[in-house]
């Protein structure tokens, strides 16, 4: 009921494509008769890279000429397919006009590269993953991650463990796509030097991220073997709490700043808590299960 409310009002039409007995990945959106498809596989109309994380489903639209992606996030994607992303390319901050569908994009501050994307004559702010809203737009329909969606999840980044495990040596696992880039810049900033290969240093080198020889060492969390896994996740025994995302109370923050009439949280773990939590704020939410119409 809702979402059809939402398409009077917003002109748009919120629905997924059917794939097999389920669907593509996440969701698509109809503005004007121009089909925009999120963190999901090509198709007709556009597909939209919010940020380069496997779950977001970039690679996938690598030969795609009407992806879009960030300068950033395509660097990454070509760094780590040794392909070049044959996408539309634009810079974060920049104003898109995709026939005539008018789209402002912001930094999320998730990952390098990781853009919002409003289409502002409609009010949807579609941001991807978040780990700073302070630069989003107010919007009417908000439509967001909940990686960490349940009430449990509530947590800082333990920075400063971070610095003193790499200034004894000890291994820093970290996600090679975003995370080892964030650990990287922290750690140059602080003149300490360090190792990292493969994917890790693909990337930092495609970027641009510059550093010297040292003795911190910077790995992927399955190649740590004595040292932390830099993560909110506590599935790792031995961690850092050093996350990307909003904990659970950013995501009721995000919800507040933004002031939304709507939340369609379409990616993550949006539970029932977060659900209720969100509807007291007089905010109406939805999940990727609320999408009645499938296409
Ligand atoms: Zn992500």
């Amino acid at each position: 009921m809702e979402l059809l409310d939402i398409a009077e009002k917003f002109n748009v039409l919120i629905y997924r494509r059917k794939y097999g007995n389920g669907f593509r990945p996440h969701f698509s959106m109809r503005i004007n008769e121009v089909d925009f498809h999120i963190d999901s596989s090509p198709g007709k109309g556009f597909t939209i890279i919010t940020h380069a994380h496997s779950d977001h489903h970039g690679l996938r639209n690598l030969k795609n000429l009407r992806a879009i992606a960030s300068q950033e996030t395509a660097t990454i994607l070509s760094a780590i397919s040794d392909e070049r992303y044959r996408g539309m390319i634009h810079s974060i901050g920049e104003r898109l006009n995709l026939k005539g569908i008018r789209i402002n994009t912001y930094n999320t501050g998730h990952i390098d590269g990781s853009t919002a994307y409003f289409f502002r004559d409609n009010g949807i702010l579609v941001t991807g993953d978040v780990k700073d809203f302070s630069h989003l737009p107010r919007c009417d329909v908000l439509i967001t991650e909940a990686t960490y969606g349940h009430p449990s999840y509530v947590f800082e980044d333990e920075v400063e463990r971070v610095i003193e495990a790499a200034r004894l040596g000890v291994e820093l696992g970290a996600y090679p796509v975003g995370k080892a880039q964030r650990v990287a810049r922290i750690l140059s900033e602080n003149e300490i030097g360090f190792k990292a290969s493969g994917k890790i240093k693909k990337i930092c080198d495609a970027l641009g991220i510059e550093h010297s020889d040292g003795e911190a060492r910077i790995v992927s969390p399955r190649e740590v073997s004595d040292g932390y896994v830099l993560s909110a996740q506590r599935f790792y025994r031995k961690r850092i709490v050093f996350s990307d995302h909003i904990d659970y109370r950013g995501i009721v923050e995000l919800v507040d700043y933004c002031n939304p009439e709507y939340v369609l949280f379409y990616h993550g773990n949006p539970t029932e808590k977060l659900i209720h939590e969100v509807e007291e704020m007089g905010v109406k939410a939805l999940t990727l299960r609320d999408i009645k119409i499938h296409l």
